[in-house]
Parts: structure tokens; sequence; C-alpha cells
């Protein structure tokens, strides 16, 4: 089995810093069903192709004699394709000689890791079940220029049709490791057998090698039920992390990826449509309805929101709160924080703090959103949380966001008894949602306005719930100003 990976970014011989491996040498390792070589046929400036060449020893692969023969005759474990046809055994040994590629390290080269560089993959034989056209949709919304070769049965006997391989080569420009973890998860998902075990954790394996491009692809049903070899259990649970994903909207590791074909669209619709979007311009616009411009974003988690709000000059600071370390560190990453002009950078704080303590740091706000936050605490925990934010820190205007249970029956993989994430301690109905705002507007002196965002069903609403709490207070000199104002006119009227 043979894979090559060609990049004609200069110096293109940098691509042996990225795969951690030196193009002058050949490097052997060894793998539970073989081993794997790397080697260089061509390295220099302008164009330098590594090589990823698996022997199968079908002896390992077979497992012992406990095993039967995988391939349905007595000799199929030794007399097979697998020592010449691409599968999971290519991509299993992709993970272990390029790991560190593969999660987008690099010691030597970390910028260019970051960075989408001119790439083209080549494998030469593929299995393809489902043909040359499924490569095509499997690959081409993830940005490549895909061609599929179907490989003739026997070249000279074109009577006989082609076979079920395929001489694969895609090309794009894109980050290396977001092109390994394409691989990864897709030859395998092409060829459609796996070779071991499906473990429970295989569900976390495809999530996180399919960071940032899985949960938005076409074909995403497709991939998960083939990668976790038809497990219908695994397949829906994955579905379900998916479509959380797909609604917190973490945006693509690499928003460079531009698709190149006609399935883009429907990528591109996932994404224009996507209810993380429309969820945060509502409360985007929610804050500038309320003349706000000293912001918190309680539990603002890896920071999509901020990215947003320190775009817009009239919110004059910006501060992200979160419990989590991690959270931070991505919000802090994904705001360039350490490269942005000191003037911008003073606009905006990080702070962990926990939300059920009473902070004083966060006192003396115009306003405050908890989105998609209240979620995540126990309940018991919840007029903690209230006395803190409501109580205690007491912004001119609060902006709360949490799912509709009520909807989750319109997602795949979702039923009416399934939260959209399993860190999810509850969901609320929309009544039980109406009932917790009013109770909190009036417990602490806040009037309160209710909405959705996302299409409206007309059985179910909204799939996101919407609360604009006001301080009465505020409100009242927002009235009086009102009257001032048009007193003001009266009597320049008068004059
Ligand atoms: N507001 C973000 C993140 C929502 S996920 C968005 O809409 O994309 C919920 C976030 O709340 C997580 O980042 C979690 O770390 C944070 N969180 C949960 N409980 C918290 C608590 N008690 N104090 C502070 N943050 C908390």
């Amino acid at each position: 089995m043979l894979l090559t990976l060609t990049t004609t970014h200069r110096p293109a011989t940098d691509l042996g810093h990225l795969l951690v491996k030196h193009p002058d040498r050949v490097q052997s390792f060894d793998l539970p069903a073989g081993a794997a070589h790397v080697f260089y046929p061509e390295a220099d400036e302008a164009r330098c192709t590594a090589a990823l060449l698996v022997e199968v020893d079908p002896l390992k692969l077979g497992g012992g004699r406990k095993n039967r023969a995988p391939e349905g005759f007595a000799l199929g474990q030794y007399v097979n394709d697998r020592p010449y046809a691409a599968s999971s055994l290519l991509s299993s040994a992709l993970a272990k000689v390029f790991r560190s590629a593969l999660r987008g390290e690099s010691r030597d080269r970390p910028e260019l890791a970051a960075s989408a560089i001119p790439l083209a993959v080549r494998v030469p034989v593929l299995r393809c079940r489902g043909g040359a056209d499924l490569a095509v949709r499997i690959f081409a919304p993830l940005g490549w220029t895909v061609t599929a070769d179907p490989i003739p049965l026997d070249e000279t006997f074109p009577e006989w049709g082609d076979s079920r391989y395929v001489d694969l080569t895609l090309t794009g420009t894109l980050r290396l490791a977001d092109a390994l973890n394409h691989l990864y998860v897709l030859l395998p998902v092409l060829d459609d057998a796996k070779h071991y075990w499906v473990a429970p954790d295989e569900v976390d394996k495809l999530l996180r090698a399919g960071a940032g491009w899985l949960a938005g692809h076409p074909e995403r049903g497709l991939i998960t039920r083939r990668y976790l070899a038809h497990r219908r259990a695994l397949a829906g649970e994955a579905m379900a992390r998916l479509t959380e994903l797909r609604l917190a909207d973490e945006p693509p590791a690499d928003d460079s990826i531009e698709p190149a074909t006609g399935e883009v669209v429907a990528v591109e619709d996932v994404r224009r449509a996507s209810l993380a979007v429309r969820r945060r311009e509502a409360v985007l616009a929610a804050l500038r309805d309320s003349g706000a411009s000293r912001v918190l974003d309680l539990g603002c988690g890896g920071g999509a929101l901020l990215t947003a709000l320190v775009a817009d000059r009239r919110f004059t600071e910006v501060v992200g709160v979160d419990v989590s370390d991690r959270s931070l560190g991505l919000a802090a990453r994904r705001l360039r924080l350490d490269r942005l002009p000191e003037r911008q950078r003073d606009r905006i704080r990080l702070r962990q703090s926990a939300l059920t303590y009473r902070d004083d740091r966060l006192r003396g706000y115009d306003a405050a959103v908890l989105m998609e936050v209240v979620e995540h605490l126990d309940p018991p925990r919840l007029p903690a949380l209230e006395d803190a934010v409501f109580g205690h820190a007491r912004p001119g205007t609060v902006v709360v966001t949490t799912p509709n249970v009520e909807y989750n029956v319109r997602y795949e993989g979702l039923g009416p008894d399934r939260f959209r994430h399993a860190d999810h301690r509850f969901e609320w109905t929309r009544a039980e949602f109406a009932a917790w705002v009013e109770r909190v507007a009036a417990a602490h002196g806040y009037t309160a306005v209710l909405g959705g965002v996302g299409d409206d069903d007309p059985e179910v609403g909204t799939p996101t719930q919407m609360a604009v709490l006001t301080r009465a207070d505020r409100d009242e000199r927002a009235d009086r100003r009102d009257r001032n104002d048009s007193d003001d006119r009266k009597e320049a009227t008068n004059r």
C-alpha cells in the first residue's frame, strides 16, 4: 500500500519538518500488522514528496488461529488484497508514523503547520466501495480537487470492466494536519471494511479527527456509519454529537478551506444557516439595541462571540469570563491576543471566574451575555448563578439563550429524551424557560422580553430560546430621559 504526499510550498523540503521525518533517510516503523516505511522520492526547494509504504504481514493480520478467515474462504487470510490496496491499515499507519503532524503540531515550523499550503496526495490503489463518484463526493466538499480513475480489472481484457479500485489524486491548498485527518478518516470509509474491532472510543477518535470539518460535511451520515463499521448505536451517538457541534458551530479549524465543486453549496448552506451564527447575530443585535458599550460575555467558551464583539467599535470594553482554563486559552488564541495592537488589546479582558460565586470585578457593566451557559449548571447551583449575576454584578441588560428541548425531535439523531450536548444538565421547554425568566426578573428587579432564534416551527417553536432582561431602574432612567427629550422637544416647538 502506498500513499504519497507532495508540496510545492517553498522551500518544499520543509515538509520534512512538518512530518518530523528527514528527507534524506528511509525510516521504518513496526505496525501491529506489518511495517511502515517513510522515504522521499524527490526533495528539493521547489517540490518535495514523502511516501508512506505499508507492508502487510498476512500472518500478523490474521491474528492467529482463533480468527476466522476475513475474506470468506479458507485461505482468505493469506491470499487477499491487503498488501496492495489502501485501507484502514494505511490509516492506522498514518496515525502512528505522522502523529504530531496529524495534531497540527510542529516544533520547528509551527507557523507553517498552521498555514494552508499547496498539497497533492496520491493513493495509486484504493479500494473504493461505491465507485469513483463516491471518492469525489467525500473529498470535494473539503476543498480537494479530486481525480479518481477506476482501475480496470485486467488491462488485457477491457470487456471485464472496472475493478473495485481507484487511482486517487487529491490536490488543494490546505493545512497539512487537515489533509492527514481527512485521509485518516476517509480512506477506511471508502474501503468500508475495518480490520479491527470497533470499540466505543472509536466515536471519540472519529470526532477528534473530524474536528472542524466533519460536522458540516454533506456526507457526514455515510462517513459516520461506515467509519463505525455500521454499528448503529455508535453511529447514532456520533451523529447526535455532530449535530451538537454543528449547533455550537466551532468554526472549521481552517477558515481558508475553499470548497471547490457543486457539493460545496451544501456545505455552505449548512454554515450559512447555522444556528450558532444566527444566535450570535441575535445576541449582538440585542446588545446594540440596549446601547451597551461595556459588555461581559459570561461563560464565553472558545470566544466566538468575543471575536464578533471586538470587531464592533461601539463595544469599548469586552470581558470574557469562563471557569475553564482551556476555554480561555482557546479564546485568547482565537482573538490573537498576543498579536493585537495595544489599543485593541486594551478593550479586551479574559477573566477566570465561576459564575456561581459573587465577583466584584464583574460589577458595573452595561450588559452581560449568558449564551448557552445556564444549561451547563446543575439545577441546584442555578440560584447561586442568579444571585451572582442578577443580584451582585447587576448589569443593565442581560441576554440569555438556552436550547428549547421541544425542538430536539426535529434533529437527526436526537430524540425528545436526548440533550444536544453531553455536558448539558438540563434543557428547558418553552414554559420552563419562561417561568424561570419571570421569576428571576421579579426577584431582582428586571423586566424581561422573551424571544427565539432559528426557524419557528409551528409545533415545537424555535431551536434556541432567548430572553433580554433589563434592569428596572435603567428602564425608568430611560423613560425619564425619553420624557425629558420630549419635554425638550415640546419646549423647542413652543419657543
Ligand atoms: N457562550 C459560549 C460557550 C457555551 S458552552 C457559546 O455560546 O459558544 C458553556 C460555557 O460555560 C463553557 O465554556 C463552560 O466552561 C462555561 N461554564 C459552565 N459553568 C460555568 C460556571 N459555573 N462558571 C463559569 N463558566 C461556566
